[in-house]
């Protein structure tokens, strides 16, 4: 397989390999989009998370305002639970955030606190951090309050909603959570950031030591899922199956159109072979006269090329010049779908200026739709066939006449011979009564006139008949060498088609190297045609099996000729009665044909004869002498 046609073969994975390519991409673009979105998605939570710690800070910032107003405001004061709860700063910081609020000495003695540490009971369990704020002159205001509230309160909802806000500590304690139950674990996948907590939260004098590395951290709650993600592995997953099955179909597809396009080169290869190769000349026309096509063989016949002929319209240059006017009539029939179905004999010109006879059988020009576009003709050259022809009717013509000489020189023999005693006779008649009056002593001149009359006359008639006879049997045997077996073939040859037509199988065995005779061989061709001939006749009374058997064959000094039918046999007659000179059986039989074989046979010093077959039929025999020089020589 060449390199061309291996690629068109592969063809049908093109479309297949572009569609990876795609899928590819729009992979490769999923991918880009989700790291840029991941990126987006960080830097919000690095400034979210940013500015939650932020304003945690703040809060926790404006709490110390508030606490160091409340010191201010109780500075001076006695220490006592009265005096805290009684302040109104002390009491809107509770609402807040504060869980206690605890005044203590200078050597951290708690002197006073509110809510009392039964009433303390909000976020007991969790961790606490502290405020302090000096109160003067030597004590300490100490707000306890819990982180998580702090996260509860100070985060905004909108964070609240989208991230887990937790504080944790530095061993990855969860300090403080804005979520109930926090879970690490679960949490794990999630985009998280921490963030170093810094200022008063980690400057609590009362923080413990594990949150002085405490950070915020924020976890994405619900990750934004990427939308085009799942889509475009739906999208591929579906398209790949998809586009397998199109290949493949392609791929069948394609592989019948090769199949067709093979089998429909092959075809054509096939066709233009076969037309190429036939004997028979085509050509075909449309309903106007323009050759559409002709094949090479047409080319051939009238000396031009495909391309000198193909597109002509009538009148055709193989046209002979002198009958235009008539073959443009036929043409003109031929068209018009008149042509003869059985075919019509023309005669075109070859381009050499020779004339060729044609027999053109006509048919209709059908496309693939089964529609008629005009004519098929097809041609064959029938010139030999016609020159053959020609020459066998002269042959027979001469045969013919040849025998119509032949039988006219026996019939005036015959007449002459039988003619011949009555004139004779009345010529005697006639002298016998001159002499017999001229005793009588009768003198009268007419009679005597009128019987010598008679006698001149008979005479002339004998001389006329004898005339006659000598004229029309002139021609003497041309005695020359020839070969009798050649004779008997040449003869059969001419008789072959009319037996063939009568269904009369004809049998030949020549005994090889037969010695030439002397003899007249159109004289001995014309004794064996009539001898199958009348054979032939005979036959016809036969049903079927008809079979005339011709032989040769050397017997002594002679060379015997045999005609054998397996007709209906001479029914006892004998061969001086069949040789009669017009005997005859047939309606309209002359009855000298073997009267003639007998006298042309026994001018050669033959010997004609008539038996009975062996297995019926009759049996007609000739023999001739081997030439002298021949059996002595
Ligand atoms: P014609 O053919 O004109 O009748 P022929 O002299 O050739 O004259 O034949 C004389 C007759 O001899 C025929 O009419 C036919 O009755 C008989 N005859 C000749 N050949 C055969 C034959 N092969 N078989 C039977 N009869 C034959």
């Amino acid at each position: 397989m060449s390199l061309p046609d291996r690629l068109s073969r592969s063809l049908w994975l093109a479309p297949l390999g572009l569609s990876l390519v795609f899928v590819l991409g729009v992979l490769a673009w999923v991918r880009g989009n989700e790291a840029e979105e991941q990126e987006l998605q960080r830097q919000t939570l690095i400034s979210d998370a940013l500015s939650t710690e932020a304003q945690l800070r703040d809060r926790i910032d404006d709490e110390q305002v508030h606490l160091r107003q409340l010191a201010a405001g109780l500075a001076g004061q006695a220490p006592s639970e009265a005096a805290l709860a009684a302040h109104p700063e002390v009491n809107a910081g509770l609402r807040r955030l504060w869980q206690s609020v605890t005044w203590l000495d200078a050597r951290n003695r708690v002197l006073a606190e509110v809510p009392t540490e039964s009433e303390a009971n909000r976020y007991e369990d969790g961790l606490s951090l502290h405020l302090t704020a000096r109160v003067a002159p030597d004590g300490v205001l100490v707000v306890r309050y819990a982180p998580a509230l702090l996260l509860k309160r100070g985060v905004p909802w909108w964070l609240a909603r989208k991230y887990d806000v937790q504080l944790v500590d530095s061993a990855d304690q969860v300090i403080a959570s804005t979520t109930d139950s926090p879970l690490r674990a679960a949490q794990g996948e999630k985009p998280s950031y921490r963030v170093a907590l810094t200022g008063p939260l980690r400057a609590s004098p009362l923080a413990q030591a594990t949150l002085t590395d405490a950070a915020l951290e924020l976890t994405v709650r619900d990750p934004a899922v990427n939308a085009i993600r799942p889509l475009a592995w739906v999208l591929v997953a579906g398209f790949l199956p998809l586009i397998a099955v199109a290949s493949w179909l392609l791929r069948r597809q394609m592989r019948q159109v090769q199949r067709a396009e093979v089998a429909g080169r092959t075809e054509a290869a096939w066709r233009r072979a076969m037309e190429d190769s036939a004997l028979v000349a085509l050509r075909a026309r449309d309903f106007d006269g323009r050759l559409l096509y002709v094949n090479r063989t047409f080319c051939d016949m009238v000396g031009m090329s495909a391309e000198q002929l193909v597109g002509l319209l009538p009148p055709m240059p193989y046209w002979p010049p002198d009958a235009l006017a008539e073959v443009a009539e036929r043409n003109r029939r031929n068209l018009a779908g008149h042509a003869p179905r059985e075919g019509y004999e023309a005669r075109w010109q070859h381009s050499s200026g020779r004339m060729l006879d044609v027999m053109v059988f006509e048919s209709p020009l059908v496309d693939a739709g089964g529609r008629q576009i005009g004519w098929m003709g097809s041609i064959i050259d029938i010139t030999e066939r016609k020159r053959l022809e020609d020459r066998e009717r002269r042959q027979v013509e001469t045969l013919a006449h040849n025998a119509r000489l032949t039988m006219l020189g026996e019939v005036a023999s015959t007449l002459a011979h039988e003619l011949n005693q009555p004139l004779t006779a009345i010529a005697s008649y006639g002298a016998g009564i001159s002499n017999s009056l001229a005793k009588l002593g009768v003198q009268d001149e007419l009679v005597l006139g009128a019987l010598q009359r008679l006698g001149q006359q008979a005479a002339h008639a004998g001389r006329i008949v004898a005339r006659i006879r000598e004229f029309l049997t002139r021609r003497e045997p041309r005695h020359e060498r020839c070969d009798l077996n050649e004779v008997i073939t040449a003869a059969l040859d001419l008789l072959q088609r009319d037996c063939q037509r009568r269904g009369v199988a004809l049998e030949l065995s020549l005994a090889a190297g037969v010695p030439a005779v002397l003899a007249d061989a159109v004289l001995i061709e014309q004794v064996v045609i009539n001898l199958v001939r009348n054979a032939a006749d005979a036959l016809q009374a036969k049903d079927g099996g008809r079979r005339i058997a011709v032989s040769s064959r050397v017997a002594g000094d002679f060379v015997r000729i045999d005609v054998q039918d397996n007709g209906p046999g001479l029914g006892g007659r004998r061969v001086e009665q069949l040789c009669a000179a017009f005997y005859s059986t047939k309606p309209d039989g002359m009855g000298m044909g073997l009267a003639i074989c007998r006298s042309i046979v026994e001018a050669h010093q033959g010997v004609l004869d008539a038996s009975e077959a062996a297995g019926g039929g009759a049996l007609f025999s000739f023999s001739l002498p081997l030439s002298r020089e021949v059996v002595h020589g």
